[in-house]
């Protein structure tokens, strides 16, 4: 375990918790209690999770939309579905006829296994293991169903975490498991992590996008990129 952890250390820098910390409270103090997933249900929340990758939100909306018209919402009722009607009500996702085949197979699975009350049995490490076995399932998915169906103490790393943490200056994308943990050793809250990564994808979508709108954005004092230590950065200084 020691030579674990020292390896670990010799390959990555971890972010200091109290630049962590004073992200996250900035975030906070700016966006408040976003009160994370967006779904009525923690099937909705799989449903979701699994039709917006690759996509944005506001597509998965609509098919969310158009599955709830035919009460095709919950696990039970898409195992027993057949992928070319699902595929009819997603194609808002984008690459319907494949997500329609990955979330009837991912929803099948789900019910082999005894549904997702079964699965809140096991502990954290089995699974996640359990979940990324699942064809499917990635890393940024599993990441999401622990936080926000399981309730487990989970960071999710998204594009926008990885977008923000790196403008910032706080993650190289290889280090992506030690940063995750190194989060949840921080933030100890799975309430406070699930709002952490609502208030990082609202960041993204409001100031930090691909091309950033520094003006206003609530994390500028902290970011190393507004204030010019990032190649690209310091051109929105005043
Ligand atoms: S100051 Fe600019 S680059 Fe830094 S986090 Fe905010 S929007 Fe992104």
């Amino acid at each position: 375990m020691l030579l674990r952890s020292l390896s670990i250390m010799e390959r990555v820098i971890l972010p200091e918790p109290s630049r962590i910390l004073e992200l996250y409270n900035a975030l906070e103090r700016y966006y408040g209690d976003l009160k994370w997933w967006p779904a009525e249900t923690p099937d909705e929340i799989l449903i979701g999770a699994i039709l917006t990758q690759n996509t944005s939100w506001k597509n998965v909306e609509r098919s969310i939309y158009r599955l709830r018209e035919v009460n095709l919402i919950t696990i039970d009722s898409i195992s027993e579905s057949s992928p070319e009607l699902v595929a009819e009500k997603i194609r808002s996702s984008g690459f319907y006829n494949q997500k329609a085949k990955r979330l009837v197979d991912v929803c099948r699975t789900i019910r082999s296994f005894g549904g997702l009350s079964s699965l809140s049995e096991l502990d954290d490490d089995r699974l996640e293991h359990l979940l990324l076995s699942i064809k499917g399932i990635g890393m940024e998915t599993m990441e999401s169903l622990l936080c926000y169906i399981f309730g487990r103490k989970v960071f999710v790393m998204d594009k926008y975490t990885f977008r923000i943490f790196g403008r910032i200056g706080l993650l190289s994308e290889e280090d992506r498991i030690e940063i995750r943990h190194r989060i949840e050793e921080v933030i100890k809250d799975n309430r406070k992590l699930g709002n952490f990564h609502a208030a990082l994808v609202n960041l993204g979508k409001d100031h930090c996008r691909t091309v950033p709108e520094c003006h206003g954005c609530p994390v500028s004092s902290m970011c190393n990129y507004y204030m010019g230590l990032t190649e690209g950065g310091s051109a929105h200084i005043r």
